[in-house]
């Protein structure tokens, strides 16, 4: 293991450009769950017989805010209880080393942000969990916290609308601009992508490890078990999001 991590934080080091992409095996070493997307915080069904895809999803917030709210409110409570780890701190560490490393995280907990990731170099392609918004005025309101306290759905002090997340929820798009900046860096090209406790194989996480991997980048994998990724990267890291991270770190910056 020591050999093979030597040898990842040699490719890195090397590295001008890097794309480090994150998934729930990086926040799980938070003592959040590990979940595909929202809907696996829930083993499938919901209390009221209804498939959690259903209930997490733009048109039932549409149609039933209160319900929808109840699981936003699960994983709003989730995300406030929880901080970032050594893994986010690394990370952030690393992108301070490289000025052109970039984060892609398919995760809702802010925890990047609360690390110290710059805002301009990180992508959020499931948006967060704050701060709220108002669906009818736009106001913003920062006191997640305060509103998980009181009746649900929160309303807007503004103008009384319905407030939600920024979150992607089931049935909506990726955030326009999130997608647009990934598209636009990844134009321009990646030395090494470093896929972390991802495991789901959407198209944002695949297409920059092969694009990369066949314009000879390094490419790399950071997960205790093997993915659909596995086989596409050079080298597999097999162990916790948040050992890894940090022994990787201290190869990169100590020598
Ligand atoms: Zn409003």
């Amino acid at each position: 293991m020591y050999e093979i991590i030597a040898r990842t934080a040699w490719s890195l080091r090397r590295a001008e450009r890097i794309l480090i992409i994150t998934g729930a095996g990086l926040s799980a070493d938070s003592g959040l769950p590990t979940y595909r997307g929202l809907g696996g915080l829930y083993n499938g069904c919901t209390p009221e017989g209804l498939p959690i895809e259903d209930v997490l999803s733009g048109p039932m917030l549409g149609r039933d805010p209160a319900l929808c709210w109840k699981y936003l409110a699960e994983l709003g409570r989730a995300c406030l209880k929880a901080e970032p780890n050594a893994g986010h701190q690394a990370i952030a560490e690393l992108q301070r080393l490289k000025p052109q490393c970039w984060v892609l995280t398919q995760n809702i907990d802010g925890f990047h942000r609360a690390a110290g990731s710059p805002p301009e170099r990180l992508i959020e392609i499931h948006g967060g969990i704050a701060p709220l918004f108002c669906q009818s005025c736009g106001a913003e309101s920062d006191d997640l916290e305060g509103h998980l306290q009181r009746s649900l759905p929160p309303l807007c002090t503004a103008c009384g609308g319905v407030l939600r997340p920024p979150v992607v929820l089931f049935e909506e798009m990726l955030p326009e601009a999130a997608v647009e900046r990934l598209h636009g860096e990844m134009r321009k090209g990646f030395d090494a992508v470093l896929s972390v406790g991802t495991t789901a194989s959407f198209p944002y996480i695949v297409e920059p490890v092969l694009q990369t991997r066949a314009a000879g980048g390094f490419t790399a994998e950071i997960n205790p078990t093997a993915t659909e990724l596995s086989p596409y990267v050079d080298v597999h890291l097999r162990g916790r999001a948040l050992d890894i991270l940090s022994q990787l770190l201290s190869h990169i910056a100590g020598d």
